[in-house]
């Protein structure tokens, strides 16, 4: 048995407020004990997004009562909350900042939107940004003139990989995450349907991915962007992007390691040490997991804990479980069992 630290995502999405058939904190949490996460770090995106003292109550509260694990929630920036968020930051995991996405209330139609953000929000939090390509140049360049951290989520092409690499080594404060399913699949696999393959930021081509593995160094974190959605709507005529993660990342990545393409160190810094410290998450304390590093097996949804009742890696073979997770001091997950209650997780920055 190999034991490593409790684990770390800063991505994933728990669908509640709004829509819990996907997903909820108590489904959620569970899926991340099951795959060796000990604190997950939950996306505002939800139904209504999390972006003033109101709605971050809501989601707090739901995930006092249901979580297994601990978390915090992030707050989402909108077009005129720049002052409120930044007076709730000590409360929420970090800002998340939609860049290319053009949805409601966390719409920003231009950058005059951006600047109060970047102006107001405490600089020993990161500002999360989705934005794809030159939007992520953008974004670098805001990091540049406000001189402050940004933490790039999902980065998927080569020219991102290779964009972050240069303004790393001007000393721009930047960071970023890679996700499984950009790292294990490419736009033309096939065998899925095509609503399946539907993820924001898209697969990409082999190029793409063969770039991020080039770059291993400059990826600073492993996030699973567990974005959950039930069967029926991934194979209906309108299929929301999104894949659930957190079940498959780590036995994905300790595959990687059987077959030398990655470390566990690279595992501990980019699952742990890493997001710790971007995030300024405390330590857990008598919080770790055991993997059996030897186990053979096919991925199958059938197995998981959360709700939506599938996984784009169905019949994968990996090899690498998670047998046992003990977080503060309490055994909470063995051999497909959780055995902490609903409401064992705690938030993190109430800890603080
Ligand atoms: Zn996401």
């Amino acid at each position: 048995m190999l034991k490593l630290p409790g684990l770390i995502d800063p991505h994933v999405h728990f669908r509640e407020p709004g829509a819990t058939r996907k997903e909820d904190w108590d489904t959620g949490t569970s899926a991340a004990l099951a795959g060796g996460f000990t604190v997950v770090l939950a996306m505002p995106n939800t139904k209504p997004p999390i972006f003033d003292a109101q709605t971050l109550d809501i989601a707090l509260n739901a995930a006092k009562l249901k979580a297994r694990c601990d978390y915090a929630q992030y707050l989402g920036a909108g077009p005129d909350n720049a002052e409120i968020v930044a007076s709730l930051a000590d409360k929420a995991a970090a800002l998340k900042m939609y860049l290319d996405m053009t949805f409601g209330e966390l719409r920003l139609d231009d950058m005059t939107l951006w600047m109060p953000h970047f102006e107001k929000y405490p600089k020993e939090y990161p500002i999360v940004v989705h934005a794809e390509s030159r939007s992520m140049a953008a974004a670098i360049l805001f990091a540049a003139i406000y001189n402050r951290p940004v933490h790039i989520a999902h980065i998927s092409l080569k020219e991102e990989i290779l964009l972050i690499k240069a303004a790393k080594e001007k000393g721009i404060k930047v960071t970023c995450e890679v996700c499984p399913h950009h790292l294990f699949l490419t736009q033309d696999l096939s065998g899925l349907r095509s609503g399946r393959k539907e993820v924001r930021p898209r697969l990409a081509t082999q190029k793409d991915v063969d770039a991020l593995w080039e770059n291993l160094n400059i990826i600073d974190c492993f996030a699973t962007d567990h974005a959950p959605h039930t069967l029926e709507e991934k194979d209906s005529e309108n299929p929301p992007p999104g894949f659930p993660g957190l079940e498959t990342a780590l036995p994905l990545f300790l595959t990687a390691v059987s077959e030398s393409r990655l470390t566990i160190p690279d595992i501990i810094e980019k699952m742990y040490t890493n997001p710790k410290k971007i995030f300024h998450l405390p330590e857990q304390l008598e919080t770790s997991i055991e993997v059996d590093e030897d186990a053979k097996y096919k991925i199958t949804a059938a197995e998981q804990f959360t709700r939506c009742g599938w996984t784009p890696f169905e019949g994968w073979k990996v090899k690498g479980r998670v047998s046992r997770v003990v977080l503060r001091g309490r055994e909470a997950y063995r051999d497909g069992k959780i055995l902490v209650e609903a409401g064992y997780g705690r938030n993190i920055r109430d800890a603080l």
